[in-house]
Parts: C-alpha cells; sequence; structure tokens
C-alpha cells in the first residue's frame, strides 16, 4: 500500500514537472546565459553548468511524456475563450509550423551551435541572443500544443491563410492518440 502510495506521488510529481517543463526549460536557458555572460567562481564554474544540462535533459524528457498523454492540468487550465486566445497566437502558430521544417530547423541549429564559438562582445551578445531565440521557439511549440483544435496551419493543412472556417472547433483538444 504504502508502496503504491509512492509510485503515484512520484508519478504526480513527474506529471507536474513535464506541464511545467517548457517554463522550467525557458528558466534555464536564462540561467545558463548567466552562467555564460557572467562565470560563477571555482568550482561551480564547472560543476554548475553540468547540473544544469542534467536538469535540462530530465525536463525534456518529462516534456516528452508530459506530451504524449493527457494532462489534467492542461485541461483545467485551457482558457474558457480558446478560439479568441488562439486568434492571438497567430505568430507562435506560424512559428511552430515553420520552426519544425527542415529547411529552418537544420540552418537554426548551425548557428545556434555555431554562435558558441563567437568571441568577443558582440559575439557573446550574439551568442546570449542565439540562446534565447530558443525560448520563443519552446513557448511556440507549448502554445500550439494546447490549442491545436484552433491552429489554422493544422486545420487548413499547411496553408492558413483562409480564414472563412466558421465551423466551431471541438471544445478540447484531439487527444485520440493519447488515450491508447
Ligand atoms: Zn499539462
Ligand atoms: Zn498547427
Amino acid at each position: 500500500m504504502a508502496e503504491y502510495a509512492a509510485e503515484s506521488r512520484s508519478h504526480r510529481l513527474l506529471a507536474v514537472w513535464g506541464h511545467h517543463a517548457p517554463q522550467l526549460l525557458c528558466g534555464s536557458i536564462v540561467l545558463a546565459v548567466g552562467i555564460g555572460l557572467l562565470p560563477p567562481p571555482g568550482l561551480l564554474m564547472l560543476t554548475a553548468p553540468v547540473a544544469l544540462m542534467l536538469f535540462i535533459l530530465g525536463t525534456w524528457l518529462a516534456m516528452r511524456r508530459h506530451d504524449r498523454r493527457l494532462c489534467e492540468h492542461c485541461m483545467s487550465s485551457m482558457p474558457l475563450n480558446a478560439a479568441e486566445h488562439a486568434v492571438k497566437m497567430g505568430r507562435r502558430f506560424w512559428m511552430a509550423h515553420t520552426g519544425s521544417e527542415k529547411r529552418f530547423l537544420i540552418p537554426y541549429l548551425i548557428v545556434l551551435l555555431g554562435s558558441n564559438f563567437a568571441t568577443g562582445p558582440i559575439g557573446r551578445t550574439f551568442w546570449a541572443v542565439m540562446q534565447l531565440s530558443m525560448i520563443y521557439l519552446i513557448l511556440s511549440n507549448t502554445t500550439h500544443r494546447r490549442l491545436q483544435p484552433w491552429c489554422p496551419w493544422c486545420s487548413d493543412g499547411g496553408g492558413g491563410q483562409e480564414e472563412d472556417d466558421d465551423v466551431a472547433p471541438p471544445p478540447l483538444p484531439h487527444n485520440d492518440r493519447q488515450l491508447a
């Protein structure tokens, strides 16, 4: 009994971690940029980046797990005027779609990794901006996942230009895969 309770508690913890993973990842990126620009003294300079890296990896795994199944926190935090909300998020939807295309993703990753070798004040600023740009990508993907039924790019087969579709989308996101 106690074992079962402990297990369900760790599952719940993992679910909460996964649910908040996008925010945690954004915070980690800011922290990584901070460490990169102002390296901490002594041993921390070696241990902090490693600890952060492990935390990011764990958070990313928790996010993958979260995205595969139905999340009660997501359901309860769904805005009532989701359709209206989605209209304002057009740019994020576009980013989520463009960001997953190879012709954008590969050059982006090359510049992102390449910026690690940039030196001097201008190079370091460029590096920081590139790292911070990941935050927008993460937020775009999170918004897209939650409001996907209202994404004009998904419902229009990738076109996204026409907005004459007045059919009301289902009240909750499609989760047919996640229920399996
Ligand atoms: Zn969630
Ligand atoms: Zn979409």
